[in-house]
């Protein structure tokens, strides 16, 4: 039976652990070779272990996607592997804290859109390099609710609202032209970024009123909620989409 992605090549950046080995999965399962992306050679190893012991092509790039030549060298392994680019996965983030404004300092910030911003950047123009060559291609950003909302800290805010900026530029330049950009926009979805752990180190009082301006209530979506949508975006169910945002949130920002 044909899969959605059958004989296509992925990038997946964050690829190791969260919503970017979910997508790892979902992808494998539904045909692609997956080429994923994470700073850490260890964890990578073992996702790209788990996905090649099921009989899946995959392999691991070690890389910073915050750095512009790790992003060129993505690119390029991704190639020499697999011949080709069809899908790239900008997931690969950091949260901030929830830090304001007036509570943020100059390197925390730069370090947020250095890893949130630059990377989409740095990579998408990398990889666009081969897609241009194939004249196909399809690109899926993962934004964030606080980026459309501005829910959550100054730097994280900032960087994913740009991430939405730029999607909607690459979808216009390469409108009809077969290479079409989209993203999610993920809801508080329980992964490394929200463990009671990594919640402990949040700006207490700025997460409590962002969380005022949304409806804590409903359930929190799961990562497969987000590599479904990101499945849809990447496979030919959307061929006719391009420059839009999903919002994937169980309706909590409604
Ligand atoms: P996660 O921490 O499990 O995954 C983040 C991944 O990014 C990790 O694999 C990490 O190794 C990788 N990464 C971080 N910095 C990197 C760098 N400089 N170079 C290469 N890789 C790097 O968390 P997640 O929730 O799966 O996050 C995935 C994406 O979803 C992020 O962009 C995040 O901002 C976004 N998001 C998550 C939520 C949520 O509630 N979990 C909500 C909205 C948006």
């Amino acid at each position: 039976m044909k899969k959605l992605l059958d004989g296509q090549t992925a990038i997946i950046t964050g690829g190791s652990s969260g919503i970017g080995k979910k997508t790892a999965e979902i992808f494998t399962e539904e045909g692609a070779s997956v080429v994923l992306v994470a700073r850490g050679k260890e964890k990578l190893d073992k996702v790209v272990g788990e996905l090649t012991g099921r009989g899946f092509k995959a392999i691991g790039v070690p890389a910073d996607v915050s750095c512009e030549d790790d992003c060129k060298n993505i690119a390029k392994e991704a190639v020499k592997e697999f011949g080709k680019i069809d899908i790239l996965v900008n997931n690969a983030g950091i949260a901030d804290k929830h830090r304001p404004i007036t509570r943020t300092d100059t390197d925390f910030w730069r370090q947020v859109t250095g890893i949130n911003q630059d990377s989409v950047f740095f990579l998408t123009k990398a990889v666009l390099e081969y897609m241009e060559k194939e004249g196909k291609g399809s690109i899926i950003n993962v934004s964030s609710i606080g980026g459309v909302f501005g829910s959550a800290g100054i730097s994280y805010s900032a960087s994913k609202s740009a991430v939405l900026g730029m999607t909607k530029n690459i979808a216009i330049q390469f409108a009809g032209k077969g290479i079409r950009c989209n993203a999610i926009a993920p809801g508080p979805t329980p992964t490394a970024l929200n463990t009671p752990e990594a919640m402990a180190t949040f700006d207490t009082e700025f997460a409590k009123k962002c969380a005022d301006h949304m409806d804590m209530s409903v359930p929190e979506a799961d990562v497969e909620d987000q590599a479904n949508a990101i499945l849809y975006f990447a496979s030919d169910m959307s061929k006719a989409v391009t420059g839009q945002v999903l919002v994937v949130d169980n309706g909590c920002t409604l």
